[in-house]
């Protein structure tokens, strides 16, 4: 089982970097990060990654996450927690405690509670403000018209550190037009950061200009269900 995690993070990167060198991107400033999405995963499967040097984590839970990250915080003082699951106002104190980088500000009321809580706890972290690209009703993100004045109320009204956009594309359709949506709205805001792509889909997002992917069962297999 060891074997077989880190034989996935190494094959998840050799193709991460293939797309970079068949893409003509080795101008770029870094490789894409690979953000190792552990969510619904089992701790000896967790334990694996970390012992194969992996160190950036997603997760979409603020409570899973805390069960299972803090204590490992003390162990693994390098470690990067990237949220990146619907964040609900009454949990972002918490997960500005617990995380690096919010992946998930959507909307008005959390952007403004996130900022006051990294006030409050002095922990102004990275952000990225997710986008609904497919604009579909159960799917949390800002939808694609009003993410430029959202992304300015953000910084300007709110002081939070945007960094990037965040996108899940719908499940039913081409991701290209939806990732290449996506970098565009991040060009014309000056932001630097790209979150997406998924394990179906982190080569094409790189493609894309992806500058972080988040890679779940690629590395983990299958989630358990219960979890
Ligand atoms: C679960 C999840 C992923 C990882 O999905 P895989 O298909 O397992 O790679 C990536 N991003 C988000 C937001 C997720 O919730």
């Amino acid at each position: 089982m060891l074997q077989s995690i880190s034989k996935n993070i190494i094959s998840v990167e050799n193709r991460i970097k293939n797309v970079v060198t068949q893409n003509g991107m080795l101008h770029r400033v870094s490789y894409p990060k690979l953000i190792a999405v552990s969510k619904k995963q089992p701790e000896e499967k967790i334990d694996e990654c970390l012992a194969s040097g992996q160190r950036v984590f997603g997760e979409n839970r603020v409570q899973e996450a805390q069960k299972r990250w803090k204590h490992l915080r003390a162990e693994y003082q390098d470690l990067t927690l990237h949220l990146i699951g619907p964040l609900q106002t009454n949990k972002a104190a918490d997960a500005v405690a617990l995380f690096d980088v919010i992946e998930v500000v959507d909307r008005a009321k959390l952007a403004k509670i996130l900022a006051a809580e990294m006030e409050r706890q002095n922990r102004h972290l990275p952000c990225f403000v997710q986008v609904n690209t497919g604009e579909e009703p159960q799917k949390a993100g800002v939808m694609p018209g009003e993410v430029d004045e959202f992304i300015r109320f953000c910084r300007e009204d709110c002081g939070l550190d945007v960094v990037g956009l965040m996108c899940i594309p719908p499940a039913d359709e081409e991701a290209a037009m939806h990732f290449a949506l996506l970098r565009e709205m991040a060009k014309r805001n000056d932001l630097p950061e790209l979150s997406m792509g998924m394990s179906s889909d982190f080569e094409e997002a790189i493609a894309f200009g992806a500058t972080s992917v988040r890679v779940g069962s690629a590395i983990f297999g299958a989630r358990e269900q219960h979890l």
